[in-house]
Order: structure tokens, then C-alpha cells, then sequence
């Protein structure tokens, strides 16, 4: 699909900002760039990931994707992620494959897998249970599957946290603008009283750049694509043997895979 004008514009705008020296790989391949809206068939898009736990480095002590992820969307450095703090706020992070896929562990399985660190995000579900019970449409799922959120209108009530059954979303309990370690100015900062949680990239994917965490990942293990669109990366990927997925049972359909 060509590049639109609007996302031209877009990309004109990052370069202001010293964005647009895209490295290799960096860029959606063959999937287009406009994502908010429909493809050029116009058919919706669903935007999805898969991460290869035979690649992902994390119980080696990686943590690439969640660094390149908090520095390119403001997460503020908040709490210490080993004493749980209810404070901490987190777009991506890491659970064990216990803790992340419990309902589909059993005593058989292997303590090295049971063990394994694993991260773990927002799901960007096909039936977000956050989207349906904010009272205010701050939180809404975009026409491309992107579950976003708009933070002038959240009003702080928690509902979406207490509605997601994966944990995915945050609350700001405290200003987090002073434990933002380098606050990038392409992205907006949010303020106390206001949950937040991963986009997907929404602002990177929308001028055909693939998210930050995919990009960051030196061990190819985080695949992303259109669902929709039978020769994507994801769509590929999912090709290559069966994946799971965090609580199939939820009723929300998530659009994160995980290959074991
Ligand atoms: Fe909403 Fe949670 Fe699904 Fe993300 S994982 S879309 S926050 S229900």
C-alpha cells in the first residue's frame, strides 16, 4: 500500500524530531504504514505480536524491550519491580511462565520452563474488557485492533484495572513526570490519577515503523504484523508451529502469542 500523505506528514513531523534515520528492520515490511484506519481493500487491520520464548533472553537477564519501551513512552522509573510495588508503573515487564500461563501449566511440566521469565504486556485483546467498562471512552479500541487510550479523558476511576484479567494496566498514584529518567518529548508525559499501559507503538506503527520492543530486540524473538493480511510477519510466524496465548478463557481474545 503506498505511503499516504498524511503519514508523509507524519514522518515529516518525526524527522523534526530526529526520527526518521530508520535503521534496517526497523520498518513494517510490506505491511502498510496509515494503520489507524482500514486497509486499502478497506478491511480492519488487527494488529498482533508473537514472542519466541526460544529466543527471548530474558531469563538471561534482558530486559532490551522493556528499556527501549519505557524510554520511547515516558514510563516513569517508579518503585522496585521485586517488592511488587503497587506503585510501579510498567508497559512491559517480566513474569515466570508459571505466573503468566498458570491455567495452562500442570506438576509434569519442567521447573526450567515453569521458571522462565517471559515479557509480558497489554494483549490488545479483540474484546478488551477494559474498553467496555471505562465510563468515559478514554480507553477505545481504534479501527486497526490498537487498544489506546486517551489520557486527557481518563478520570482516574480504575475500572479497566479491575476489568482486565491480565493485569496489563498501571495507575499513576503519584506525579510520575519527576522519575522519568529522560523524558522524550515526541511522546506525551501523563500526569497522577491517570492509568496507562502499552500501545502497541500506535504512534510508531501509524508511519509504518514497527514498535520500539520489536526493534529492540537483538534476538529476533518479537514478530509483529496485520493479522488480516495473509503474508504478514505475524501471520508468518504463527505459520511456524502452535502458540499460546495468556488466558484463552478470559472471553477478551488477546492478540499477544507466546511460542513455547
Ligand atoms: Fe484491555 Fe487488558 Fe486486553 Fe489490554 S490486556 S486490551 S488492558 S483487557
Amino acid at each position: 500500500m503506498a505511503t499516504t500523505r498524511r503519514n508523509l506528514l507524519k514522518l515529516g513531523g518525526l524527522a523534526g524530531l530526529g526520527l526518521v534515520l530508520l535503521p534496517v528492520g526497523t520498518l513494517l515490511a510490506g505491511e502498510a504504514a496509515g494503520a489507524t484506519g482500514a486497509s486499502a481493500k478497506g478491511d480492519r487491520k488487527q494488529w498482533a505480536m508473537l514472542i519466541d520464548l526460544n529466543k527471548c533472553q530474558a531469563s538471561a537477564g534482558c530486559r532490551d524491550c522493556i528499556g527501549a519501551c519505557h524510554a520511547a513512552h515516558n514510563v516513569p522509573d517508579i518503585g522496585d519491580p521485586l517488592a511488587d510495588s503497587k506503585e510501579e508503573v510498567k508497559w512491559i515487564w517480566t513474569e515466570t511462565f508459571a505466573e503468566t500461563f498458570g491455567d495452562q501449566a500442570d506438576e509434569y511440566m519442567a521447573d526450567e520452563l515453569k521458571q522462565k521469565l517471559l515479557p509480558v504486556m497489554c494483549n490488545h485483546c479483540t474484546h478488551p474488557a477494559c474498553v467496555r467498562v471505562c465510563p468515559t471512552e478514554a480507553t477505545y479500541k481504534r479501527p486497526d485492533g490498537i487498544v489506546a487510550m486517551d489520557y486527557h479523558r481518563c478520570i482516574g476511576c480504575r475500572y479497566c484495572m479491575a476489568a482486565c484479567p491480565h493485569g496489563a494496566r498501571s495507575f499513576n498514584f503519584r506525579d510520575p513526570r519527576p522519575s522519568i529518567r529522560e523524558v522524550n518529548p515526541a511522546f506525551p508525559t501523563r500526569e497522577r490519577g491517570v492509568v496507562e499501559k502499552c500501545n502497541f507503538c500506535a504512534e510508531r506503527v501509524d508511519v509504518g515503523m514497527l514498535p520500539a520492543c520489536v526493534t529492540a530486540c537483538k534476538y529476533g524473538a518479537l514478530a509483529f504484523g496485520d493479522l488480516t493480511d495473509t503474508n504478514s510477519a505475524i501471520r508468518k510466524a504463527l505459520r511456524e508451529g502452535y502458540a499460546l496465548r495468556r488466558k484463552p478463557d478470559s472471553g477478551t481474545d488477546p492478540n499477544v502469542y507466546y511460542r513455547v
